[in-house]
């Protein structure tokens, strides 16, 4: 187990966050559960981190330990892939700290269809069940099998299946359990879930065709929602559409001290060839900042009528109505490329209204007032009060 100096700037997207007391990267099962244990029986904040992409640390330093899961490993448990029948399911098991597009990549490359739709999301596999990740059309809710956990409370490894997990839109039961209320830590597990993930195991389909599942993305490939085309062709155009929107993470941050081996070198080599092309200052983020509303219907009928609208579910179970933060934010008046002052180093993307950027030497402060900002112009233009995705640290952004 390697214990070094390091800060979360080093190790978050976005790049902002303070001193780490201790910091540790277990290579065993064993060592990441004694690791998570020891902390917890001393009472010490404890924050199990993958990639860093989803998470907001205040620049003050952390005084409790970090531990990151060195284990990178995927397998195939079932012997051969079904070659006839209706079911040609396969069985595969990454565990935690293994990066998610690593992953994604090592499954269309077997010809397994169910996850290419999530290809270039940043982060690790153990996370990946944490927030259900989705983009064009997929998440991962619909391929997760079950999840092995150490159960923080109850001392204990448990396998949780996917009915147990109460996937929702980036929502699970894993994350429900470090809030009491939309971005309201509980105190007892915040920032780290009470569940924390050792292995997750996918239930995938043998075959090289996957569904095309999402406009943008049939717009792309010149086919129709709902085509079905070329698994590879289909990871191939989310990367390229997410380059265009700047929605990949800075792949150079892969050649840092702290993050060298976290992720494959001949990708990270890929990622570095590919990012040539976005500019500098939108390459510093956690992805989408504010999560997508899910209104009452009475809320909804508050929206003017232009404003998008999906069917959904609250987390009451109760039907509600879903639009889109990125357009409230842009007719609140914060276009793409917004910042406070002239002189801020945090700013929307100049490619996308969703995403808070660290242009460069940003603290959490800045990101902070940034945040702030949109959330208050939001609420007073349309009285809804967006919600942070990433996991705020340190500080408050409610
Ligand atoms: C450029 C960019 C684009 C993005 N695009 C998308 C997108 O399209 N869709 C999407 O859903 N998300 C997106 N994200 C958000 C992010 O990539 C995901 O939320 C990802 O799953 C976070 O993974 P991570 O390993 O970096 O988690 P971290 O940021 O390290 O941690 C996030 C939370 O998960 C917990 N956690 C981490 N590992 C474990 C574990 N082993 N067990 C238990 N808890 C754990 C942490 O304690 C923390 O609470 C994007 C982010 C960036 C920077």
């Amino acid at each position: 187990m390697l214990a070094t100096m390091t800060s979360f700037a080093d190790i978050t997207t976005i790049a902002v966050g303070g001193e780490i007391d201790r910091f540790v990267e277990p290579t065993t099962r064993v060592g990441v559960i004694e690791a998570v244990e020891e902390a917890d029986a001393k009472g010490l904040p404890l924050f199990v981190i993958g990639g860093g992409s989803n998470v907001l640390v205040s620049d003050e330093p952390f005084h409790g330990v970090v531990v990151r899961d060195a284990r990178r490993a995927i397998t195939v448990p079932d012997e051969a892939a079904p070659v006839e029948g209706d079911d040609r399911t396969v069985h595969v098991n990454a565990e935690a700290g293994c990066n998610w597009d690593d992953f994604v990549d090592y499954c269309v490359r077997l010809g397994l269809e169910g996850v290419e739709g999530l290809s270039g999301i940043p982060g690790t596999v153990g996370a990946s069940v944490v927030q259900n990740i989705g983009a064009y059309g997929q998440d991962v809710a619909s391929s997760v099998e079950s999840v092995e956990v150490w159960d923080r409370k109850d001392k204990a490894v448990k396998n949780l299946h996917a009915d147990e997990l109460r996937f929702g839109y980036r929502m699970s039961a894993l994350k429900a359990s470090m809030y009491q209320a939309p971005a309201v830590p509980a105190g007892e597990f915040f920032p780290t879930p009470r569940y924390v993930v050792l292995s997750v195991t996918f239930a995938l389909r043998h075959s090289s065709t996957g569904v095309v599942g999402y406009g943008q993305l049939a717009k792309a490939l010149g086919v129709e929602v709902g085509d079905r085309m070329d698994t590879k062709e289909i990871r191939d155009a989310v990367l390229r559409v997410r380059a265009a929107k700047g929605m990949l993470e800075d792949a150079t941050r892969y050649t840092r001290l702290a993050m060298q081996g976290t992720k494959k070198a001949t990708l990270v080599a890929t990622a570095l060839r590919a990012q040539n092309d976005t500019p500098d200052a939108n390459r510093h983020s956690c992805g989408s900042f504010f999560m997508n509303p899910i209104l009452t219907a009475e809320q909804a009928a508050m929206l003017p009528p232009e404003a998008p609208r999906f069917e959904a579910v609250l987390p009451n179970g109760e039907p509600g109505v879903k639009t889109s933060a990125a357009w409230l934010i842009d007719h609140a008046g914060f276009h793409k490329g917004y910042t406070v002052d002239d002189d801020a180093k945090a700013g929307l993307s100049t490619l996308h209204t969703l995403a808070l950027t660290n242009r460069g030497q940003a603290g959490s402060q800045d990101v902070a007032k940034l945040a702030k900002t949109v959330q208050d112009g939001v609420e007073h233009t349309f009285g809804v009060r967006l919600v942070p995705e990433p996991v705020v640290v340190g500080f408050s952004l409610r």
